[in-house]
């Protein structure tokens, strides 16, 4: 039925050029004359190569859709929005070849749905669904892919090629009885961008206005978040740097990579890290020197929208003295969720007097840190629980004495209160003693070039 139509489809696409080249030559049948001449002159010289030019390509012979036209394609159609080829029952002569099908999944598609629009057998389905993990991506489509399928002379399915994303590709294949799995990867090509700028108002303007892009942004803020407070701290003059990846695929830009070096100077320090990568595995920023660009605590263990009381003596409103504030207090909208500042351990969770909702987290042996006047925990975590730094452990409330929602935090090392806001926070674990070198070797090349391209900037804004 439908296979008409895609014969033609089939034909027009292939032979798009020659039906180009044939307009053209209605049109000048004078010039057409002229060819006809000098390519007659022509092969009278050049007749004893042309055997071994002969080159049966699209463009050197105009192409007709005859039989070894559809045998061929093997080789994949590539661009072809054709709909799936219905079963097809009828001997016709082509019935014999084996034909190549793109399929585009629609809304709601399942490969079920789109095995039988084709005519394919449950039994070949299943047969696809069984081979486990490979064609496990098979089960969530998404509309706007594509598929193509190969079928053998008898309608039954020989080959499959599916398009994960522009990086995948699943190929299964019928051998012998049954059906075999391969993924391709494709490795984009990885270019290295430059991008510096001097902060005038915000760091997401000065950001925006040198082309760096906006995830990048915040890549950027989230690894000097540990030495700069970007809502406090950022001062007009501030300068950035960054050395980021971008992946390319077939000289197009595929997306942004990460960060692999940066430069921070604020308020006349700079600040450095590199991305590495250790043997292990182990991803993490390091400073020139190796140690984790980290620090084992956050310093604010929320989104606060102001910080309503500092540490040190004050007086409470609610008891009516003069009395040590032994914490901060960040002011938040109800609900906000409060983050562990280090990765540690669960020694109270409940209610505490004047606390409220408390948490309280043990760090190694000497660092203790305190959640206050919480709404509600965090789920699933209970006394004893261990917990990640950054990890959800209770939501800003209002619980105990407290006149507004806020987080009131304390740090104490060795037991004794230290404020949160200037205590002397421990690194994170520095590069390990065996990858040292090599990290040496590699942020040091990278840092370099930081610096070069920095200089040129620096030269290139004086003189504008
Ligand atoms: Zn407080």
């Amino acid at each position: 039925m439908n296979y008409d139509s895609f014969l033609k489809r089939d034909y027009k696409f292939l032979c798009r050029d020659s039906v180009r080249h044939f307009r053209l030559t209605r049109l000048h049948i004078i010039v057409l004359l002229a060819c006809v001449l000098l390519l007659g002159t022509l092969l009278t010289f050049a007749s004893h190569t042309a055997k071994a030019r002969h080159n049966p390509t699209l463009s050197t012979a105009p192409q007709t859709p005859s039989a070894t036209h559809v045998t061929l394609p093997l080789a994949l159609p590539a661009a072809m929005h054709a709909t799936p080829v219905p079963g097809n029952t009828s001997l016709s002569p082509q019935a014999s070849v084996h034909r190549w099908s793109v399929v585009r999944v629609r809304r709601g598609d399942t490969l079920a749905a789109i095995f039988a629009r084709l005519k394919l057998t449950p039994g070949e389905l299943h047969a696809i669904m069984v081979l486990g993990k490979p064609t496990a991506t098979l089960r969530a489509l998404r509309p706007g892919q594509q598929f193509k399928l190969r079928t053998g002379p008898d309608h039954t399915l020989q080959e499959l090629v599916y398009h994960i994303n522009p990086l995948h590709t699943l190929h299964i294949q019928r051998e012998g009885g049954r059906f075999k799995a391969r993924t391709i990867r494709r490795l984009p090509e990885v270019r290295l961008a430059h991008v510096a700028a001097t902060i005038d108002s915000s760091l997401f303007l000065a950001g925006q206005q040198s082309g760096l892009p906006k995830n990048l942004i915040m890549k950027l803020a989230g690894i000097f978040a540990w030495d700069v407070d970007f809502a406090l701290d950022i001062r007009k003059g501030d300068r950035f740097s960054v050395v980021y990846e971008e992946d390319f695929l077939d000289g197009r830009k595929l997306r942004d990579g990460n960060i692999i070096a940066a430069a921070f100077s604020n308020r006349g320090h700079t600040y450095r890290a590199v991305r590495y990568t250790d043997a292990g595995g182990r991803t993490d920023y390091y400073t020139p020197a190796g140690l984790s660009v980290r620090k084992a605590f956050l310093r604010t263990p929320v989104a606060f929208t102001r910080i309503s009381s500092r540490f040190g003596t004050r007086y409470h409103p609610l008891l009516n003295r003069i009395r040590a504030h032994q914490g901060v207090d960040y002011a938040g909208a109800r609900g906000t969720p409060i983050k562990a500042a280090g990765d540690g351990k669960i020694i109270f969770r409940g209610r505490k007097g004047g606390y409220g909702r408390v948490v309280i987290l043990q760090h190694g042996g000497h660092i203790s840190t305190l959640y206050a006047h919480m709404r509600k925990f965090a789920r699933t975590q209970h006394v004893g629980s261990h917990v990640r730094q950054g990890q959800i452990i209770g939501y800003i409330g209002q619980s105990g004495l407290a006149t507004g929602p806020h987080l009131h935090y304390e740090f104490r090392v060795n037991g004794v209160h230290r404020n949160p806001l200037t205590v002397t926070l421990p690194h994170a674990a520095p590069i390990a003693t065996r990858y040292r070198q090599d990290f040496l070797a590699h942020s040091t090349q990278l840092l370099a070039r930081l610096a070069v391209y920095d200089h040129t900037q620096l030269a290139s804004n004086r003189t504008q």
